[in-house]
């Protein structure tokens, strides 16, 4: 493995935290307070060519190697104080766009990839329903074979930007006798009769990105917009987890740089005692903790996306990536918080909203105990 990065990748992460810094941060804590999805911020982000990083020419991406999408998405990261937009911007990645590039048909990556990368179609991933979370194959949903499509009945919860997509990838049994071998995954899109969103949750952190239900009321998929094969839903979303399990947090790896940059200089600044707090062992081996969480992050960041590069399979690796960033990014906000003391404690100094933002991970694209559950099994126990 070479971690080392080109001038040409440094530029570029540069560029996106410059950019990040500059056009991503305006009325963040209003925002924060109101749950604004900012579809201003997603369109700069379009044209600024993140949703393409990784996606081919020919769909209309820059056609970057992962490394090189990880960096600069870690780049956004460290400038772009929005969690939620980061998360929703990483979220389509490699949770809608991954699995059309991979799995879709030449007509569906040139009816679908060019839209999502230039903002003229936002998506969403659907998998979650109301009985059916980490024991994802026990889903409910049901597409039945018609006259040249399905019928689609059920509904999905818990769905990051669930009110605001216009495509989501759905899960749905297609033949209940096959178990999770007869489930299948679908794009369906926004204005298909019966198809409606609910309303934005509200919810702990991550409020800057929409988050609601779908109900699918006998709503009619063409086949050509099946994503896969008949039964193929195991391995499409096997293969989907892999890569935002390895690549989701690339952004909050960015923002722990950032909080452990500001935790230095706060710690250098403040006074109490006659000297600055950072000469208080316990204040310093806290941003000690807080930099060793970072480089590990990083060091499992990298090798996720050095071992994609390769083409090798990653599944032990992408769950300790996630289990560890998520859980480092946690505990770092809120060593964060009480590095900043009361000034850490209030909403007006953004600090807070970091420990909120970050509780999420610990729960979205599988918690914590299902990755601890991938990574023992994997290891034959
Ligand atoms: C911010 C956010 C965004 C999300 N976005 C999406 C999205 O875009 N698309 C989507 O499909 N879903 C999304 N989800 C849903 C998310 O994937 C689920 O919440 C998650 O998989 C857990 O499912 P659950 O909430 O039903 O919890 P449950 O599965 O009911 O788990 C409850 C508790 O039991 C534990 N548990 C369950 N089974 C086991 C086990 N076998 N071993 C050990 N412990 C276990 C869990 O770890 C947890 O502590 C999102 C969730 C959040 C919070």
């Amino acid at each position: 493995m070479n971690f080392s990065w080109s001038e040409e990748q440094l530029a570029l992460k540069k560029k996106m935290v410059e950019f990040a810094q500059g056009e991503l941060n305006a009325n963040l804590e209003e925002r924060d307070r109101c749950s604004d999805f900012s579809r201003e911020n997603w369109l700069k982000c379009c044209e600024a060519g993140i949703l393409g990083l990784f996606v081919p020419a020919e769909y209309g991406g820059l056609a970057k190697d992962i490394p090189t999408t990880i960096l600069a998405m870690e780049g956004i990261g460290y400038g772009c104080r929005d969690n939620g937009l980061t998360l929703a911007l990483n979220g389509q990645m490699w949770a809608v766009q991954e699995p059309i590039l991979a799995f879709g048909t030449v007509d569906q990556k040139k009816r679908f990839l060019p839209p999502l990368c230039t903002g003229d179609c936002i998506g969403a991933h659907g998998m979650t329903e109301p009985d059916s979370g980490s024991d994802t194959f026990s889903l409910k949903t049901t597409a039945i074979r018609s006259d040249g499509g399905y019928i689609l009945n059920g509904s999905k919860s818990l769905i990051g930007m669930a009110p605001v997509c216009d495509l989501v990838i759905v899960f749905a049994t297609t033949n209940a006798d096959l178990g999770r071998w007869g489930q299948t995954a679908f794009i369906l899109q926004r204005g298909t009769a019966g198809f409606t969103v609910s309303a934005n949750r509200e919810k702990m952190g991550l409020r800057t990105v929409p988050f609601g239900e779908l109900s699918f009321e006998n709503c009619f998929i063409p086949e050509e917009n099946r994503l896969g094969p008949e039964g193929g839903a195991l391995s499409l979303f096997s293969g989907t987890m892999e890569w935002e399990r390895s690549f989701i947090f690339a952004s909050h790896v960015g923002a722990m740089a950032r909080q452990l940059d500001e935790a230095v200089s706060y710690a250098r600044k403040r006074k109490q005692f006659g000297k600055s707090i950072g000469k208080f062992q316990s204040v310093s081996n806290r941003i000690a903790n807080m930099k060793l969480r970072l480089e590990t992050a990083k060091l499992l960041l990298y090798q996720a996306a050095w071992r994609k590069q390769q083409g090798k399979a990653s599944a032990l690796e992408a769950a300790m990536t996630k289990l560890h960033i998520s859980e480092a990014f946690l505990q770092s906000s809120l060593d964060s918080i009480r590095i900043h003391g009361g000034n850490g404690y209030l909403s007006a100094n953004g600090i807070e909203r970091d420990l909120r933002d970050a509780t999420g991970g610990v729960i979205y694209s599988g918690t914590s105990d299902i990755q601890r559950v991938v990574i023992a099994g994997m290891l034959g126990v």
